[in-house]
């Protein structure tokens, strides 16, 4: 029954409460952080960081199809998923190692914190409290409503296999759909994706998604889109089907296995709102633009709070508690399909509602001399800029290294640059990627 004070309390060890507890804690706070699993949340445990290390053996699974091309006679490649496990699970065991090592000067309490009607914490029979509370609790994988809805696995599920089934069926072609759908078809899997919207990835640039959408069906994935999924049943044979309507009637997809990736819902502790935090109808908690909740001196960041799940986004959003000049209304994303595909700004849908006139441009991995050197020739960039003042508003990139390439373009939009700077003014090294992006600026008329 210990009563324990501090600076701050960070309630969740995911990139939105490690980074910045680490940080108070190396300025001298006294700094308590409260996990009830393991440390570094879903981006390290079970999202962006094993997702990365499946796709680094997908792609060069698929490389290693080219290599005879590229003047390397190889035998037979034999796929071995468990090995690919193994690996990804070594590599997040080591970063685990490194997030501890960041929040040593931390007290980290290992429990699941619930908030007391007095705004203090209790984990067990201890209570917390501190001048600050950082809620950073994450989300967790949603199911549809439907029957059958047990029968299929979430990404959490998927991560944990040690084999991939013949026939895979996916309900949702959000990003995680996407991503798994690319490294199961990589390593030999049939995949369906059963999408509700009229296209994959509904929020990125539709001609990104729709590109994407056909460079993975030559993989091997088939996207059924405007697809509204109704039933998954299971044969007697202990096989799946997935019963969904179309435009142009029902239809089944039988599977060995179903992923259902339709998005992620918030976890927030116990006893919030008997302690004064307001939570909208999605149970996201509500904040202000300093990420406070309607509780003063109690903060929400991440995944928690509904704005953006974003790993980096949680992180960005943690240093705006501390009044840290971050601007959050320019988050690029990336999803890590083969190629992948990214975005920084808006998109030409968006675009589409400013008052301000907008044009865009495009430029072709095809015409750049590293990507045809690298074979990477599949993809392209295209530029979304103010038709008056030529300043960039948006860059939208598909084909390898996308996710890197809008790195540049979040700089140049957050400086408002122009295309002709991008084109004409700064220099971009020859023979690199990065001229697909002044090249696209330069197309721009
Ligand atoms: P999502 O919202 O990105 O995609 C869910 C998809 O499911 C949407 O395309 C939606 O239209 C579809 N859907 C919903 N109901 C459906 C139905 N009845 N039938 C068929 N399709 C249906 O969600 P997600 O892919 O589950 O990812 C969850 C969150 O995690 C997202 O916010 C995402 O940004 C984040 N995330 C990001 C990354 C990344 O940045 N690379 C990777 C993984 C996850």
């Amino acid at each position: 029954m210990a009563q324990i004070s501090a600076d701050l309390i960070v309630i969740g060890a995911g990139p939105g409460g490690y980074e910045i507890a680490a940080r108070r804690a190396a300025l001298g706070e006294h700094v308590i952080i409260i996990e009830k699993s393991a440390a570094g949340g879903t981006c390290l445990n079970r999202g962006c960081i094993p997702t990365k290390c499946l796709c680094a053996t997908a792609e060069r699974l698929i490389e290693l199809r080219d290599f005879a091309e590229f003047g390397i006679a190889v035998g037979d490649v034999t796929p071995d998923y468990a090995a690919a496990v193994r690996r990804m699970n070594a590599v997040v065991d080591s970063l685990r190692a490194d997030v501890h090592a960041a929040i040593a000067k931390c007290t980290l309490v290992e429990g699941v914190a619930a908030f007391n009607p007095d705004g203090s914490i209790a984990v067990g029979d201890d209570t917390y409290t501190a001048a600050r509370i950082i809620i950073a609790t994450g989300s967790r994988p949603s199911a549809l409503p439907i029957p059958g809805a047990e029968l299929a696995i979430s990404s959490d599920d998927f991560l944990k296999l040690e084999a991939l089934p013949r026939r895979l069926a996916i309900i949702g072609a959000g990003v995680i759909g996407m991503e798994l759908a690319s490294i199961a078809a990589a390593f030999g899997s049939e995949v369906t994706v059963l999408e509700y919207c009229p296209e994959i990835l509904p929020n990125f640039d539709a001609e990104i998604a729709k590109r994407l959408r056909s460079m993975l069906s030559r993989r091997g994935v088939k996207s059924v889109v405007g697809a509204q999924v109704t039933a998954i049943d299971r044969h007697e044979d202990n096989t799946l089907s997935v019963s969904y309507n179309t435009r142009k009637g029902e239809a089944t997809v039988d599977a060995d296995m179903v992923l259902m990736a339709v998005g992620r819902r918030p976890v927030v502790p116990d006893g919030i709102e008997a302690a004064g935090i307001c939570v909208d109808r999605r149970g996201a908690i509500i904040t202000d633009d300093n990420m406070e909740t309607s509780r003063a001196g109690v903060y929400a960041v991440g995944d928690c709070n509904g704005r953006l799940m974003l790993a980096h986004a949680a992180s960005a959003q943690a240093q705006r508690v501390y009044g840290g000049d971050v601007d959050l209304s320019l988050v690029p994303s990336a999803v890590f399909t083969i190629p992948e595909a990214a975005m920084a700004g808006i998109t030409a849908e968006q675009a589409a509602e400013l008052t301000v006139e907008t044009k865009s441009a495009k430029a072709m991995y095809a015409g750049n001399g590293k990507a045809r050197a690298e074979g990477h020739t599949d993809g392209f960039i295209k530029v979304i800029y103010s038709a008056t003042d030529r300043r960039l508003l948006g860059v939208h990139a598909l084909g390898a290294h996308a996710s890197d390439l809008v790195a540049e373009a979040t700089v140049a939009i957050a400086a408002s640059l122009t295309v002709d700077d991008l084109a004409h003014r700064i220099i971009h090294s020859h023979p690199t990627l990065s001229e697909v992006l002044a090249r696209a600026c330069a197309n721009a008329l």
